[in-house]
Parts: C-alpha cells; structure tokens; sequence
C-alpha cells in the first residue's frame, strides 16, 4: 500500500489565517529570529494578551512579561495550552511555537534565576499581537489595520516545482505560489543537498489563496489534474524521490479534502500514489527557482492539465 497517513494533524479549531509579510514569513514559517532589541514588543509594558501573530491565539499574558536585559520580549509563563516545546533541531535548545498554527515563536529557557518561575520564552517580536485589557482577545488585535484580506495556505508536491507553481498561479484567488523544499530531515536545504537525495525533501510549492475566491478543494483537484498522481517517485523525466506526488496538509479540514479526491480518483481507476502528511518546515527554495517558467518567458516542459475528475 502506497497511501501513507502520518499522525493527526493540527487542532481542529477553524483558524484565521493571517497574511504575513517576508520578514514575519521568515520568523514565523521558517524558524528564523529577529535581530535583538529591535522588536515592537521588547520594551512593551501595557495590560493585555500577546496573541499568535498568524491565528490570533492568546499566548501570554502582560503580567507575565519581565525585562530580562536579553533584546527580546520575555516571559515567565505561557497561557495554559496555548504554548508548545519541541527540541530544536540544534539539539540544544527548546523551540516554542503556537499550538494552534504551529507557528515559530522562539525558545524556553529553564534554570537561569531570572524570576521565581525560573522560566524565560523569548519570543520574537514579529510572531506576536496585542490585545489591550478590556478588549476580547477575540477581537482584532491592534495590527488588524494593516493586515490585507483573510488568506490561507496549501502545500503541494507534484514533480518539478517549477511545473507547479507556474500553473497553479494561474489560478483566479490565488496570491502567490512559493518554491521549496519540504519532508525532509534538514535544515534550510539547498537544492543540490534535495538532488543528493540524503535529505528525504520534496520539491514542493507553498499556495497562498483567497478562500473566498478559491477554496482548498478545488486547488487540490486542480493539483491532482496538473500533475500525474499515478507516478511513484517521479514526475514524466524527472525522476527521484524529490519528485514525489504528496499533499502536506496543515489542518484536518485540508487532510479530510485530500483523502477525499485520492478514493474519487481510486474509483475513476486511478492507482493513486500521492502520499497525504502533516505539513513540517517548509523552506523556499533559492531565488532562481522562483517563477522560473515566467522568467524565461516558456511553458513547462513537466506539466499539462489533464481532467481527471
Ligand atoms: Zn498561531
């Protein structure tokens, strides 16, 4: 059997989904830490609930906030739930992200004596909101002005992710596809290190969409009709496992989408072999893989639409 499921997936609460600009994309998405004593909230110090950046969750609260002279917001303790730990990939320290989006918020440090609660999250700025006292953390944190309409996010591997992206940006309500590398074991892999095949990448594309103009549906059954879901571990010439056909799912909404259409197309007699996981890091590829078909001003060699629903 070829179809893999890996583990459950995100919470189910529906999510409101937060456009972000690069530099939050590179804090929040790819694990990355701003430069110290230059964010918003370092030196912060009103009432109320700092809030996920991207889903809006309430993570800390003000009264836990403490200046700990180290250049990023600090605090002493987490809103119950909403504040998970994993070992970061360095094998030294503990990565903190929302519970709810996943998103990358910094790192706890245990043990330095700073406060009673001997706790410090040092958390990046730019993953974070604010709701003043008094108002719903529901409400619209203090940002929402600047922040464009509602969007969300879909992850796909189908081949050559020059291929992909050039044709699913085609698609009315879609903002902007990315290429990248996802799935695998490393850090920030370069393209050379996903051909070696030792890293377990896909070449893979980040969709960002007006849900109101394009659901993740019909993104999906366009995915599966722009590339050959019947292809194990290559895509036409391309052939290796960075060529994989997966979906990344990143809530159980998305994964319910996915396992959906693979049994409409096993009843169509399609043996499908596009794996459905968790969506991990996803990590932009370098710049001159970046909408490489409009660049050259040519049509994929890799992909062609194919109705197969
Ligand atoms: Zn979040």
């Amino acid at each position: 059997m070829t179809f893999v499921l890996v583990g459950a997936g995100a919470s189910s609460q529906n999510q409101i989904m937060k456009p972000l600009n690069s530099e939050e994309k590179r804090v929040i998405l790819d694990k990355g830490t701003e430069a110290p004593f230059t964010g918003r909230f370092y030196r912060h110090k009103a009432e109320g609930t700092y809030v996920c950046r991207q889903c809006g969750a309430p993570l800390y609260r003000s009264s836990d906030k403490f200046d700990s002279g180290c250049g990023w917001p600090s605090f002493d303790d987490e809103i119950p739930g909403a504040v998970k730990r994993s070992p970061d990939p360095d094998g030294l320290r503990t990565e903190i992200s929302c519970a709810r989006c996943g998103g990358h918020l910094g790192h706890v440090f245990i043990g330095e004596r700073l406060t009673p609660k001997n706790t410090r999250h040092c958390v990046n700025s730019l993953s974070l909101d604010f709701v003043p006292a008094g108002r719903s953390a529901a409400a619209e944190p203090e940002t929402a002005a600047d922040v464009s309409p509602q969007t969300d996010t879909a992850i796909f591997a189908g081949g050559c992710f020059w291929g992909v992206e050039y044709m699913l940006g085609k698609c009315p309500g879609v903002r902007s596809v990315e290429s990248g590398y996802t799935g695998g074991k490393t850090r920030n892999p370069t393209y050379e290190e996903v051909c070696s095949h030792k890293t377990g990448h896909a070449e893979a594309v980040r969709v960002v969409f007006d849900p109101r103009q394009v659901s993740y549906e019909e993104l999906a059954r366009l995915f599966f009709e722009i590339h050959d879901p019947t292809q194990l571990n290559r895509q036409g010439p391309d052939v290796g496992d960075q060529y994989r056909s997966e979906i990344f799912y990143r809530t159980p909404e998305q994964r319910r989408v996915a396992e959906r259409l693979i049994a409409e197309l096993r009843t169509r007699g399609y043996r499908v072999v596009t794996r459905v996981t968790p969506a991990t890091d996803f990590w932009p590829a370098e710049n001159y893989h970046q909408d490489y078909y409009e660049r050259k001003g040519t049509q994929p060699y890799c992909h062609a639409y194919t109705k197969r629903f």
